[in-house]
């Protein structure tokens, strides 16, 4: 189907040559990179259930000696919760190979805003979190209002975050991600917390995560690969795609979740490679 779209022609036989150009180029192109950063829902997985040949590929890229991590935006959970549903998938990880938003917030936070007080809209997982890192959170005089995925939001807390950034208090957010899927529909997601907030205060937050630097930066520093070295892997282009292509790195888009290929024409950013699946992106590692 992707390979139609670019040669529309393909089933003249005249167009055979430019087909087979066009796979030794994916070829060519997949086997530079040296890591892959797999997002999971609509990649990896559809909710609790594997998505057809992901194991497959996971598979490949060990035996191709190539490296991998997965990285989620979504901040309301712990990477142990990562860790532990891969596992019921078969797929097994360390820690240091599942990142999420709330761990490249952290960074962020001890690197640039180092001992800050930090007034939190998240999760108790992303409360532990940041406790493990040794961030100061406050209930009062922050210095920093931080919002993620608080899936325990109330107007209590809502509250107080406008009022902290009113007060001149700076606005970081985890990601923008605006609504997360479900099996059966969409549920608000951080961007649109944000966005309540940003229509009381006048004042609009620093994002971080996917298609961030930040993120890019983080995964740099602890993987030690360069940039043009890595490729995002979604099925989000604004987000997954983005995270690449915008930063220095590779975006590669799968259709297996939330883009359909129609998509791609409407996008300002443009996927470096698109495929099926993960078990098509399988098929030209070598
Ligand atoms: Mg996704």
């Amino acid at each position: 189907m992707i390979i139609q779209k670019y040669l529309p022609n393909l089933h003249l036989p005249k167009k055979h040559k430019e087909l087979d150009k066009l796979i030794m180029k994916n070829k060519r192109d997949i086997n530079n990179i040296k890591l892959f950063v797999l997002d999971m829902d609509g990649t990896f997985y559809l909710g609790d259930n594997i998505i057809e040949g992901a194991l497959d590929f996971i598979t490949k890229i060990k035996g191709t000696g190539k490296s991998f991590i997965f990285f989620t935006n979504n901040s309301s959970k712990a990477s142990s919760d990562y860790i532990y549903k891969l596992a019921g998938m078969n797929c097994y990880i360390d820690r240091d190979q599942i990142l999420t938003s709330g761990d490249v917030t952290i960074e962020y936070i001890n690197t640039y805003y180092h001992g800050a007080r930090v007034y939190l809209l998240g999760t108790r997982e992303l409360e532990i979190s940041f406790e493990e890192a040794n961030i100061n959170l406050v209930e009062d005089k922050p210095d920093l209002v931080v919002v993620g995925f608080d899936k325990s939001l109330t107007y209590h807390k809502l509250e107080r975050a406008c009022t902290f950034i009113r007060q001149g208090a700076e606005f970081i957010a985890t990601h923008l991600d605006i609504n997360c899927p479900l099996e059966d529909g969409f549920i608000p997601d951080c961007g649109a917390i944000c966005a309540a907030i940003s229509l009381s205060t006048g004042v609009e937050p620093k994002y971080i995560g996917k298609p961030f630097k930040e993120t890019i930066d983080m995964i740099v520093k602890r993987t030690g690969f360069k940039n043009k070295e890595i490729a995002f892997v979604g099925d989000r282009i604004y987000t997954d795609v983005a995270a690449g292509v915008n930063n220095g790195g590779r975006g590669i888009l799968v259709l297996t979740g939330e883009t359909k290929l129609e998509d791609v024409d409407k996008s300002k950013v443009k996927p470096d490679l698109i495929f099926e699946s993960l078990k098509e992106m399988s098929l030209y590692l070598e």
